[in-house]
């Protein structure tokens, strides 16, 4: 299979975008570490699915906003599996309003979770990549950090945040075989956006050529072939799973 004895650490992979990246890494033969921040269960629930397809998981309780747990969480990866080859960050959060009522604190809490942890995984991670000398890194983004979202500011400041770190970090880690792309989904059917109003979706479902919206394995599909050598030669893009959304 594609990812026959490959390591990959999933963030947030209790539910949504992330545990559908698990499945599919873990279909195509992977062993999969995630973590999550509150969902126990429902993080057990993806390690079981995973376990199906005859690989390994592990669910590991891990704040990525906290250096600690970050790394923790790498640690406990190599421990149980050797390498890392496969970093996906995708645990992400939102905490939308105006920018004229967003708090500070509401905007530093989305940048620590879904920028700085980020950053703090790829930090920790690469130095092992850097040593095996291979790895692919996928960074969840958002086609939010390339247009803008109004009540989005913090949200969209991570995640355009994410498509600069994600370029700087495809140039200093190219020479040593790693690549590091970032996926910008468009509208995609998980919790997330499950708690936006009808009257949302229907006018973002009018910028979308092909009318519809788009469901997890849309995602998870392009995170499987970033993270096998078949994209060996493909780094520091920007890959939008929106259905046209942002052309
Ligand atoms: P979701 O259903 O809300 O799931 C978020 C996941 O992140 C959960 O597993 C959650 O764990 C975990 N998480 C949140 N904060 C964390 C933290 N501090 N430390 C560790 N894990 C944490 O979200 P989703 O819709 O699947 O989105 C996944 C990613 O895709 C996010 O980065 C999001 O910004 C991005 N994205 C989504 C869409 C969309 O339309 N859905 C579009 C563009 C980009 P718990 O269960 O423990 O809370």
């Amino acid at each position: 299979m594609l990812l026959d004895n490959k390591t990959a650490i999933v963030t947030g992979g209790s539910r949504g975008i992330g545990r559908a990246i698990c499945i599919n890494l873990a279909k195509e033969g992977a062993n999969i570490v995630t973590c999550y921040s509150n969902g126990a269960d429902a993080a057990n629930e993806t390690v079981k699915m995973c376990e199906e397809f005859g690989v390994k998981a592990i669910a590991v309780k891990a704040n990525v906003a906290c250096e600690a747990d970050v790394e923790a969480l790498v640690n406990k990866a190599k421990e149980e599996f050797g390498s890392i080859d496969i970093l996906v960050n995708n645990a992400g959060i939102t905490k939308d309003n105006l920018m004229l009522k967003m708090t500070s604190d509401d905007f530093s809490d989305v940048i620590d979770t879904n920028l700085k942890g980020a950053f703090m995984m790829l930090k920790h991670v690469s130095k092992i990549m850097l040593r095996q000398k291979s790895g692919h890194i996928i960074n969840i983004s958002s086609v939010v950090g390339l247009r803008g979202n109004a009540g989005q500011v913090n949200y969209s400041a991570s995640k355009a945040g994410m498509i600069g770190m994600t370029k700087s970090a495809a140039k200093e880690l190219g020479s040593r075989g790693i690549t590091v792309n970032a996926v910008a989904p468009g509208f995609i059917e998980t919790d997330m956006t499950a708690k936006l109003p009808e009257s949302v979706v229907s006018e973002n479902l009018k910028s979308i050529p092909m009318k519809c919206l788009g469901n997890v394995n849309d995602v998870a599909n392009l995170v499987a072939f970033l993270g096998s050598d078949n994209a060996r030669y493909i780094t520091g893009q920007v890959i939008c799973v929106d259905g046209g959304m942002a052309m």
